[in-house]
């Protein structure tokens, strides 16, 4: 694990590092540096149980492709029957994919990150990660980047010949992963990501320091949120997630 891979993961969980404050232990995290392990993915699962039995992580963070490679890519799959051993929370932020072409002037950061948000999270259901490894649960950065808005259309065109991948139904699986804030707290955004999940699956986030914290916070209010829904967003949803923090503050 890196400085700032550790940095990544407490960013995005500005609740938890809340509630760090108050006497719990820094929220940590584990990147799986899957891009040196193209080969096997045994590397992947050794650095999995480092970073659970030694650091003692609190979770996994992963990038929405590296390189040529999505997560859901088969390659991956031994990695994730590990973490879904462990039961594990999986931080998924994106990074500027390989992939495309953008038109002059315009930075990944524009739009191409979420595009690649939403490219992660269609690649592990495509290859069946969400429907076998159920005892995962992801976090997906930037209220789902482009997902809620397109998850309607994802579901008209799975494979109609692999019910095996979607037993449950496809937005079911997509429905009840964790859906993170940062940056995407405009009432729009938030609109779209509440008719398709459900509020207790959307927690408070930052992009901190790439982005100033009032980028999520100033929008947020805008919102037109009852106090208890703020509270569960900006800190109780994540305390369902991570119950030690909230143990350390009872404690
Ligand atoms: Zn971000």
């Amino acid at each position: 694990m890196t400085q700032s891979s550790r940095r990544e993961f407490v960013k995005t969980m500005a609740a938890a590092a809340i509630l760090a404050q108050h006497g719990a232990p820094p929220l940590t995290s584990s990147r799986i540096d899957v891009h040196h392990h193209r080969t096997t993915a045994g590397g992947g699962v050794k650095e999995i149980a480092y970073g659970y039995d030694t650091l003692k992580a609190d979770g996994v963070h992963i990038y929405s492709s590296i390189g040529d490679k999505w997560p859901g890519d088969p390659m991956y799959l031994p990695i994730y029957e590990e973490l879904n051993r462990r039961k594990a929370i999986i931080f998924l932020h994106p990074t500027p994919p390989l992939c495309c072409k953008l038109p002059p002037g315009i930075g990944a950061p524009v739009v191409e990150y979420d595009f690649d948000v939403t490219r992660g999270i269609t690649s592990l259901l495509w290859n069946g990660v969400l429907s076998k490894f159920q005892d995962i649960r992801f976090i997906i950065v930037h209220s789902g980047g482009t997902l809620p808005v397109l998850a309607g259309r994802i579901q008209d065109r799975v494979p109609r010949n692999r019910p095996d991948l979607y037993p449950t139904g496809t937005l079911e699986l997509l429905k009840k992963q964790y859906y993170e804030c940062a940056h995407a707290t405009f009432p729009w955004a938030l609109a779209a990501l509440m008719k398709f999940t459900s509020t207790s699956n959307i927690m408070f986030g930052t992009d901190y320091p790439q982005e100033p914290i009032e980028s999520t916070t100033k929008h947020l209010p805008e919102n037109g949120f009852s106090a208890e829904l703020l509270h569960a967003i900006n800190r109780g949803n994540a305390e369902r997630v991570f119950p030690r923090f909230s143990n350390a503050i009872a404690n």
